[in-house]
């Protein structure tokens, strides 16, 4: 069994998010980390390898230094590293991020791709389902339990207060919660090893069946009109009324006064 791990590299956001002064985010003021979900993702195919012997193989689309986390998904126990990266990809939205991993993909062999079900920093959660979309693959999404029983994968799918059990042949693509597992460590062979590994690195001449016009900033159909923080609320206004009448008389003029009534 082969499986793809898709990996981003992704800001910490537990020591607080720093923005640049036209308000993108200030990466090189923030530790690069594995994105959790995808994290999770990389655990369950490493117990796939474990039980079944599967090769796993991590691929990310990023900046060179993008390299550190699939040396790191290596050091757990990944077999092999593919780096997608150009200058002609940067500034890529979903669909074109989709679409560049989706050209990567088609260069390698593959019975199931897992990615997170949502990156940290962007957010959207549409980067999975649109590379199974651009392989003409099934998604199960939300995965918090992985099992392969032969030809196909069972997953147990988060659904509000219960899941549902979903079945699918391979290939198939699933995206994975960070709840679906506790991802091991490195080991220190592992580490020693990862730092040695070569890595495949491949540029936009690389991907495989698509177009120059869905890549990059260019082949991005969406476009950030205006980036703000939030405005802030006033500190609100207190009353001491002297009965419940009182009260909500003040309440429902105040209400009156806005016009909600
Ligand atoms: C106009 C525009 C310009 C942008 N420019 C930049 C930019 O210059 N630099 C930048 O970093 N972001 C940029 N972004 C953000 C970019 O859209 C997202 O980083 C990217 O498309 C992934 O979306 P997401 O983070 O919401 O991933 P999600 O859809 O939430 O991710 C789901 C899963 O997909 C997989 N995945 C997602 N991205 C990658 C990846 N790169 N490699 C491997 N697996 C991945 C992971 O497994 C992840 O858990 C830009 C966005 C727009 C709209």
């Amino acid at each position: 069994m082969k499986i793809i791990v898709c990996i981003k590299q992704v800001p910490d956001t537990k020591g607080g998010v720093k923005f640049n002064p036209d308000g993108t985010l200030d990466r090189g003021a923030m530790l690069a980390i594995m994105n959790p979900d995808d994290k999770a993702g990389l655990e369950a195919a490493l117990r796939l390898k474990d039980q079944y012997g599967a090769e796993v193989t991590v691929l990310t689309m990023g900046l060179p230094k993008a390299a550190d986390v699939l040396r790191e998904a290596m050091a757990m126990g990944a077999d092999k590293g593919v780096l997608v990266t150009d200058r002609v990809l940067g500034g890529a939205d979903t669909w074109a991020t989709s679409t560049t991993i989706a050209g990567a993909i088609r260069n390698l062999e593959y019975d199931l791709i897992i990615t997170g079900r949502q990156a940290i920093d962007g957010d959207t959660a549409q980067v999975g389902p649109q590379i199974a979309e651009h392989l003409g693959l099934p998604v199960i999404s939300y995965a918090q339990d992985i099992k392969v029983e032969g030809d196909k994968v069972i997953v147990q799918r988060q659904y509000d207060d219960r899941y549902h059990v979903l079945e699918a042949k391979m290939p198939c693509l699933v995206t994975a919660l960070s709840e679906l597992n506790d991802p091991r460590y490195m080991t220190p062979g592992g580490i020693f090893d990862a730092c040695k590994a070569e890595i495949t690195t491949w540029g936009r001449a690389d991907l495989k069946d698509v177009e120059d016009s869905n890549l990059g900033l260019a082949g991005s159909p969406t476009k950030i009109a205006k980036a703000s923080d939030k405005v802030r609320k006033g500190a609100g206004e207190k009353v001491t009324p002297d009965s419940p009448d009182e009260a909500v008389d003040y309440i429902v003029g105040k209400l009156k006064e806005k016009h909600v009534i």
